[in-house]
This record gives structure tokens, sequence and C-alpha cells, in this order.
């Protein structure tokens, strides 16, 4: 199975998505993760997506597209992918279901992990003492939570008319919100 997880900044996604990768043998891709260590290895796409990225705004549609794309069409991890961190707009969304169905694959749930303003701000405070993320600042975070906020509406609705979107309350403990989720993986396994 294919999986979508999204949320705000901070909301729980990574951890979600290796849990369930765990538990269910999928493979976790985060596109942000790939993006940071483009940066980190200092390869040429990392210098360009550097500033992008530490200002909170979004990288563009085709660098991402590219990005997944190679996992997709890659045979080790078919219809074992959780997609954390994309899609981000309506675009992606397109995007990422011609990807699937040029390679015979699908998309069998979309979890989105809700999670109010003031508890992002602090869970982002918290992970940047730990990760010392750059794009973890007040500032920053809450540019990202904007941005979120107005580009996924449309993957929202996309989404709900497709009947694939299952909305999880993401301010719970993750234990909760993990227990949440393996039932509704459970019950669309069948
Ligand atoms: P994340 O780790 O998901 O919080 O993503 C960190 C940053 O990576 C975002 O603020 C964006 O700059 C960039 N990014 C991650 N995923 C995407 C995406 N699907 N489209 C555009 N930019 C992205």
């Amino acid at each position: 199975m294919n999986i979508v997880i999204f949320g705000p900044p901070g909301a729980g996604k990574g951890t979600q998505s290796k849990s369930i990768a765990n538990k269910y043998n999928l493979y976790p891709l985060s596109t942000g993760e790939l993006l940071r260590k483009e940066i980190k290895d200092n390869t040429k796409l990392g210098s360009e997506i550097s500033l992008i990225i530490n200002s909170g705004d979004l990288v563009s549609d085709d660098i991402v597209s590219n990005l997944i794309g190679k996992f997709i069409s890659d045979d080790s991890y078919r219809n074992r992918i959780i997609f954390d961190g994309y899609p981000r707009n309506l675009n992606q969304a397109i995007n990422l279901d011609n990807l699937l169905k040029k390679d015979n694959q699908k998309i069998d749930i979309v979890l989105k992990l809700s999670v109010s303003l003031e508890i992002i701000k602090k869970r982002i405070l918290d992970r940047q003492s730990q990760e010392n993320r750059a794009d973890d600042s007040k500032e920053v975070a809450i540019k990202r939570f904007k941005n979120y906020e107005n580009s996924i509406e449309p993957v929202i609705n996309y989404y709900k008319s497709s009947n694939l979107l299952k909305v999880v309350n993401g301010e719970r403990s993750i234990n909760q919100i993990s227990a949440e989720i393996s039932g509704l993986i459970d019950s669309i396994k069948g």
C-alpha cells in the first residue's frame, strides 16, 4: 500500500511516518529530509535550495517531483511508500497521482494530522533545541505554518472527493496518534 501523510510543520508527520513504516514494512519518504540531505551533502541542488528552505518557502514543484519520481519508479519501493511532506499543493497532488498511475500504483489512504498554531509554535521551539534545524526559528516556523495553510486546502478537498482522506487529531500523545493511525490502516487492509 502507498500512504500520504500531511499536516503543518511540527505536526509529527516524520515521527508517525517512521513508526508506521516500521510496523507495516513500508518506506518513509520525507521530501523535507531528502532536500535537507542535498544541502548537507553540498550538492549543486543543495546550494540552489538552501536559502529557500531556510526562509520557510516551498521549493519548486519540479525539483520535488524529480526527487520522489526516482523512488516511485524503483521496484524496491513499489507499493510501500509513505509520502511525508508531499504533496504540499494541488499541482503536486495531481502530479503524484499521475506518477503512480504510470507505474500502475495508487494511493490507498491519506492521513491528515490536525494541530493548532499554538501547539505548533511550542513543538517547533522544543524541536529546535534538539535538532537545530535552520528553519525552526519562531518566525520561520510561523511562515511555514501560513504557507501550509495557504496551499493545503485544495489538497484536502482533492482527497476528500476521492474518499481517501482520514483526519487524525495530532494534538494527543505520540502513542495515541499511532494507535489511531494503525486502526485506520488495518481497516483498509481488510
Ligand atoms: P518538512 O521537513 O516537511 O517540514 O519540509 C521542510 C522544507 O522543505 C519545507 O519548508 C519546504 O521548504 C521544503 N519542502 C518539503 N517538502 C516540500 C514539497 N512537497 N514541496 C515544496 N517544498 C517542500
